[in-house]
């Protein structure tokens, strides 16, 4: 089964958005040499990022999800586009943690609870829009529902987990997200409340059922309408250029040392692990830059 995301209405009154990106999570895991516990944050993060990022109106906007939790998993960060092309990092992806008390993976006491979420969405003006909660658990879904609540006075339930193979390769990952829209009815509010048990299920009936067939099995008893549906993708859109920003970033002082220590310098992209050589000579290019940069700055330019 390919990902999928699902975007519908429930009784007119709640809108309802399920992805399934079990191949996504499985590439990001691959990608980053993650072991279980790194799987599952790339997994529940990105599924969490595919779902905000299908709320995006125009073609250029772009979101990136981050959460620095102050655990050992260190700083998690997706980003994607209005397109769902969704690139995702975290900082310890081998992370290895005790068993949590209830006997699963201990994904909130990995990623840390002593910290925020901040959604940064870049739509096209001159500022980006910036909303930062803190967050609830470390779990990824409790803290984004928390995002919606706080930052954009939108009450949702969030769900998104991954499920592992005995391999521990991915075997399912997804979510599902339900938001009221503004005047929602108590009754439909109830049916959401009464389906939750059901929507934490929703990553196994998917292996045996569409998303469709996934959201009427646990809607049962309430109307559906089915708006759209999209295919999202694991994709990184890093470039020399970009790299060299990166490079740039780092400042004189650590350009210099490369060139001097190690006549060059192989730079690495967080999102995707590929390698892009620069010469001794590209560095002080580079290091120019950054030089003519902070000359810059200080002209007050
Ligand atoms: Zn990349």
């Amino acid at each position: 089964m390919s990902d999928v995301l699902v975007k519908a209405l429930l009784n007119g009154e709640a809108a309802v958005c399920a992805c399934d990106i079990s191949k996504m999570a499985e590439q990001a895991r691959a990608t980053h040499e993650a072991l279980p516990i790194g799987t599952i944050i790339l997994g529940r993060t990105m599924a969490a990022t595919v779902m905000m990022c299908a709320t995006l109106k125009n073609k250029k906007d772009k979101l990136t999800l981050m959460i620095n939790g102050g655990g050992p998993a260190g700083t998690v960060m997706a980003t994607g586009g209005e397109d769902l092309k969704v690139k995702a990092y975290v900082a310890n992806p081998q992370v290895d943690m005790p068993r949590a008390e209830k006997g699963g993976f201990d994904i909130g006491g990995a990623v840390g609870a002593a910290g925020f979420l901040t959604v940064i969405k870049d739509l096209g003006l001159k500022e980006p829009f910036m909303g930062k909660v803190e967050l609830v658990s470390g779990e990824i879904g409790e803290d984004v529902a928390q995002y919606y609540l706080l930052s954009e006075q939108q009450p949702s339930v969030v769900y998104v987990n991954t499920w592992l193979e005995v391999d521990m390769t991915v075997l399912n990952a997804g979510g599902l997200m339900v938001s009221p829209l503004p005047g929602c009815g108590e009754e439909t509010l109830a049916g959401v409340e009464a389906r939750a048990k059901e929507i934490v299920n929703f990553p196994l009936y998917r292996m045996q059922d569409s998303v469709e067939g996934v959201l009427r099995k646990i809607f049962d008893g309430m109307e559906l309408q089915f708006l759209e549906e999209r295919t999202p993708v694991f994709t990184c859109d890093c470039n020399r250029d970009r790299l060299s920003r990166v490079v740039i970033s780092l400042g004189e002082e650590e350009i210099n040392d490369m060139i001097e220590k190690d006549n060059g310098a192989q730079i690495k992209c967080h999102f995707c692990n590929k390698a892009y050589d620069f010469s001794a000579d590209e560095l002080r290019e580079l290091l120019r830059t950054a030089k003519d940069n902070r000359e810059r700055g200080k002209n007050g330019e």
